[in-house]
Order: structure tokens, then sequence, then C-alpha cells
């Protein structure tokens, strides 16, 4: 994929203030790292961790008709022979005859009509051939073809295969959905674009089973519901692309897919699919286990498989449109006149790691640390604070725009009484966006705040 140098220097920016700031660092690092393996740092993972709350509440807590589950990693073998990924859960491969390099052959760039490897420039490439993205394992104790199975290359699996224990235990009608987010796994051939592509992800994922004819509305209203999360989340909707499949590149049981993409600096790409895959899923795994995976109808008296709407989004890819998003230079001028350059996350409170830095203006002064740490563990088991003492308050501010704090509050002399009654008790609450400054009572702050980050 071509990328402009800013583009790419932007990317640059982003993956190195993600190290600097502790949200993302490379797995194994100090062994050289693992290629596709990311750990999420201090802030990393407050950030993952709003973000699929907010999908949870979304999706499951505020709807009478979802209900979660969390599956395990480890299935029976036979769920993935059912679903087909054991078959065709595949990336065309070629190898570079030349340097050796592995790569999709879907991703190469082409020269002269011949693909060309994207290491060497070499058209000396081999046919493509199929790979299959599942890890294997053994389970137990012997390495043979019995004992084999697959890290989950997705959650939804385990969705379907319970889908008739969730049905009679939360005695749901149709339609309605069974939601789960948690780790998938594919052993992608070249992962990369940072934490775009990676071997070990996340995913948020919605089985919504409904009637046969109300599948195609459905998927409408679902892909309807998950842009306005994009929205919510803080991601404007001129960066974000709806591509609707075309039909002649629809799997065979899909009646419809999206996808929902994002203006990434390394191109525009998927965030989110928003499938209808009929009743194969159920049908799949009902005509291989031989267990009735049907709803039963009251009304009608009949049995029918349900049909399913899908929304499935990955958890890294939205953090990582989340980062790109926010990430921003401003130049300011300081108090003595001087242009700086500032960078920001202009992340939503919502989803910001730390929603407000607290500051005393002095930290040689005991009864503005004492008044500033009352107020840190007043906000504390309400929202992720900050307490900072060290450094000119300017610079305390700075260090918090980096990392997308919204709010900063200082405790100053006015708080603590010492120039008369008027503004005793309140402190000076800035914003990181407008960085303007007011002055508001400590007995407000909390309500504030908690309507400003809900
Ligand atoms: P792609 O075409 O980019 O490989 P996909 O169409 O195979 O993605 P799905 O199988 O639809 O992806 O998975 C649903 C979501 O899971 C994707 O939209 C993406 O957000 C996330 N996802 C899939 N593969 C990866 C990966 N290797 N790394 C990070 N996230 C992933």
């Amino acid at each position: 994929m071509v990328q402009d140098k800013s583009a790419s220097e932007r990317m640059e920016k982003i993956v190195s203030l993600c190290k600097r700031r502790g949200f993302i660092f490379q797995s194994s690092e100090i062994y050289g790292g693992l290629n596709g393996a990311w750990d999420y740092g201090p802030l990393g993972v407050e950030l993952k961790k709003n973000l699929k709350d907010f999908w949870w509440r979304r999706l499951v807590r505020e709807r009478d008709d979802v209900v979660g589950m969390d599956g395990s990693i480890l299935m029976n073998r036979q769920v993935w022979v059912a679903s087909g990924h054991e078959q065709t859960f595949t990336d065309p491969m070629v190898d570079c005859r030349n340097c050796k390099a592995r790569l999709r052959a879907d991703q190469l760039a082409v020269k002269d009509g011949k693909r060309q490897c994207s290491v060497c420039g070499s058209l000396d490439l081999t046919e493509p051939r199929a790979f299959n993205l599942m890890f294997k394992t053994f389970v137990g104790a012997t390495e043979d073809e019995s004992s084999v199975t697959y890290l989950r290359p997705e959650t939804a699996q385990s969705i379907f295969v319970q889908f008739k224990n969730v049905l009679d235990t939360s005695r749901q009608k149709l339609p309605f959905g069974i939601a789960q987010i948690g780790k998938a796994f594919r052993n992608e051939i070249n992962p990369r674009n940072f934490t775009f592509r990676s071997r070990e992800f996340e995913q948020m994922e919605l089985e919504y089973f409904c009637r046969p004819e109300q599948g195609l509305e459905l998927l409408e209203y679902w892909l309807q519901e998950r842009l306005r999360f994009y929205a919510d989340i803080g991601i404007p909707s001129d960066r974000l692309h709806v591509h609707k499949i075309p039909t002649d590149e629809l799997a065979h049981y899909s009646g419809g897919t999206y996808d929902i993409e994002y203006d990434f600096p390394f191109g525009r790409q998927e965030l989110e699919g928003v499938a209808y895959r009929r009743d194969y899923d159920l049908t799949q795994h009902q005509n291989a286990s031989g267990k009735p995976l049907a709803y039963f109808d009251e009304e009608t008296k009949a049995h029918f498989v349900p049909h399913v709407v899908e929304p499935s989004a990955g958890v890294d890819r939205t953090v990582l449109a989340l980062l790109c998003d926010a990430y921003a230079e401003d130049t300011i001028t300081d108090d003595k006149g001087k242009a700086e350059t500032r960078t920001v996350l202009r992340f939503h409170p919502r989803i910001a790691p730390v929603k407000c830095g607290v500051f005393p203006l002095l930290k040689n002064n005991a009864s503005l640390v004492v008044k500033t740490k009352e107020i840190v563990s007043e906000l504390r088991s309400h929202m992720a604070v900050f307490y900072d003492e060290s450094g000119a308050i300017g610079r305390r501010y700075r260090r918090q725009d980096e990392i997308g704090t919204p709010f900063g509050v200082t405790v100053d002399f006015d708080t603590i009484g010492e120039n008369g009654p008027a503004k005793q008790d309140t402190v000076t609450l800035r914003d990181r966006d407008t960085m303007q400054q007011e002055r508001i009572p400590i007995s407000e702050l909390r309500q504030y705040l908690s309507a400003k980050i809900f």
C-alpha cells in the first residue's frame, strides 16, 4: 500500500508515543519481540477496558434483548470442522524464490502484470497455495491427530454451539442476541501496521438471532447501531466508510455484508464486519453434532433454525483507530509569549484512560497537598484520576494532554482560603481541548465530571 510521507511520519509518532507513555509495547521486547503480538501498558489497558466496557454497556446492559457469555478459547476440534474453518479458513500464500519471504498473494504489488515480492522486489514467486490461519495445538499429554485442536480464530463459534443452552436458561424470545468479548488467534502471514493485523487480538461479537423474514431489515438496523456506537466513542463519521460487499464476492450463505472502514494513516481499512449469515452456522452445527438447535415458535407451534446477523468488531483495531483519531499537534503560546508544540490525544472523555489530573499548585505546601489528596480520594472510586505534584503546572498539564486526559484540577491558595472566603473550596478546572479554565466548587466536581465521562 502506498503511504505518503506525512502519513507514515504520523504513524511513527503515534507508535512512539504509545511506547513512551505506556499504551502499547512490543510483546517479549527484551528478547527481540514476537511478530504480531503486543502488550498493553498501564494506559493502554485502561483505554481498551473503557472501549470494551462501553461496547458491553451499549450492546448488553442497556438492552432487554441481548445477553452475554464468555466462552473458552480451546474447543472441541469438531466445532472447527463443522464451521468450515478447518477446510477453508485460509489465505493464499506465495514464497519468494529469491529472498525466501512468505507473503500473502492477495496483497502483493503488481509490476508489468506480474506479482512482485514486497521485500526484495523479485518477480520470481511460487504459485499461491492455501495456508490455514488457525494455530494448531494438542490437548493433553499425547501429541497425535486425536488430540489436535486450535486456538479459536473468532469468538462467534462458541456462541453458536451454546445457542441452545443460552436460549433455555435466559428464556429469550426471537429476535434476541448473544454477545461476547474475547481473545482470538490467527496465524496471519504478514502481521503489520502496528496492532492492526496481529496474530493474537480481541474481538467484540454479537450474534443476533431472528426469524428468516427479519434478517435483511436487522442487517440495516445493526449497521446503523454500530455507526452510532463509533460516533459515541468520538470517531467522526467522515473518517468512517461503509463498504457494501458486492453480491458476487459474498460467501455462498451470506444474505449481505457491510464492512465498516476507517481512514487509518496507512489507508482505509476494515474495523468491523456486519454480516447477515442466514441460518448457516446453526444448521452446520446441528447437522454435524446431531443435536437440535432449532427454535420453537409458540404461536405457530413450528420448529425452525433461526437466522443470524453478526456485527463483529476488533478491539485492537478500534483502539488503534481511537489513538490515530485522537493524535494531534497544536501550536500554542506559553505565558511568556513563546510558541511551542503541544502533543495532545483528543480522546472522548468516555474512553480516555485517565479522566482527570489533580494537582497541588505547589508540592512543598502541606495544606495544598492535603487538600489535593482529599479530592483525589473522593474522585478515585468513581473514575481514573492521576495525582501529579512535580514540575511547573504548565508542564503537568502538557503531560496529561499527551495521554489524552480531558480535565485537570488545580488546588491553589484560593482553594484553601488564603485569599479570603469568596473562593474557598473551589478549584480551577482546565479543559484539555480549549485549555480554558473555570472555577468550580469542590462539592460539584464529582457530579460535573461524572456527567461528562458517562
Ligand atoms: P481482514 O480482512 O482485515 O483480515 P476479516 O474480514 O478476516 O479481516 P473478520 O473475520 O470479519 O475479519 O473478523 C472480525 C473483526 O475482527 C475484524 O473486522 C477486525 O476488527 C478483527 N480482526 C480480524 N483479524 C484481525 C487481526 N489479524 N488483527 C486484529 N484484528 C483482527
